[in-house]
């Protein structure tokens, strides 16, 4: 759906970064290079960002009445 605010793991604040994150990525930038220059170091976080889909915008969509 969205990022979480939170990592759900450690509880590090990361949503603000992941604007960041989908701007670099999509410019072509290693996705590595991109999680180190965050300052996202622990696995858990990284695996927020690596697994996470975005689809706010697709369920928008379907909203009642
Ligand atoms: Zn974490």
């Amino acid at each position: 759906m969205i990022i979480p605010i939170r990592c759900l793991s450690c509880g590090k604040p990361v949503a603000h970064l992941w604007e960041e994150y989908l701007e670099r990525t999509k410019n072509g930038e290693i996705t590595k290079k991109v999680l180190d220059a965050l300052g996202l170091e622990r696995y858990c976080c990284r695996a927020l960002f690596l697994g996470h889909v975005d689809l706010i915008d697709t369920v928008a969509r379907f909203k009642k009445s």
